[in-house]
């Protein structure tokens, strides 16, 4: 959907979507101006529908059904090719994560502390899971 058919409100830009994003992330999306250096070095744009710098828009305007809808958190590789090129500092795949997260996890937007789980189950638990968990910033 083009944002700019979209009424949008004061509430919508400002609110608990791009608030739980941003607290998801890490990151503040609002940094992102647009350049579009993200979109342009990103090596799986041939698959996406919609570009990483056009969903972090969506996420700006507070469009949580389109944002969340957009395949493309699910097809990025979190290759963190877009934050190297971001002069905004932006981590997209971070910001991508935590749509993810929002998606599988409605209502339950808090990130996994890692010192909250037991060191037994903690011993258990695939070390390459958790890895390439922490490097996307999921806990
Ligand atoms: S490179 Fe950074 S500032 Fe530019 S569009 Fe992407 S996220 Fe926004
Ligand atoms: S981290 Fe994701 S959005 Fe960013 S360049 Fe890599 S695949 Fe594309």
């Amino acid at each position: 959907m083009s944002p700019t058919r979209v009424k949008l409100s004061r509430e919508q830009v400002a609110g608990d979507f791009v608030k739980s994003v941003n607290e998801i992330s890490g990151q503040n999306v609002l940094n992102c101006y647009q350049c579009g250096r993200c979109s342009a070095g990103c090596p799986l744009t041939f698959a996406m529908k919609c570009l990483p710098s056009q969903v972090i828009r969506l996420v700006q305007l507070g469009l949580e059904e389109e944002a969340l809808e957009s395949e493309t958190p699910w097809v990025c590789a979190s290759c963190l090719t877009c934050h190297a090129r971001c002069p905004r500092g932006v981590d997209l795949a971070k910001v991508m994560e935590a749509l993810r997260a929002i998606k599988l996890r409605p209502g339950k937007k808090d990130r996994i502390n890692l010192r909250d789980i037991p060191r037994e189950t903690l011993s258990k638990l695939p070390q390459q899971g958790l890895v390439s968990g922490l490097r996307k910033l999921t806990g």
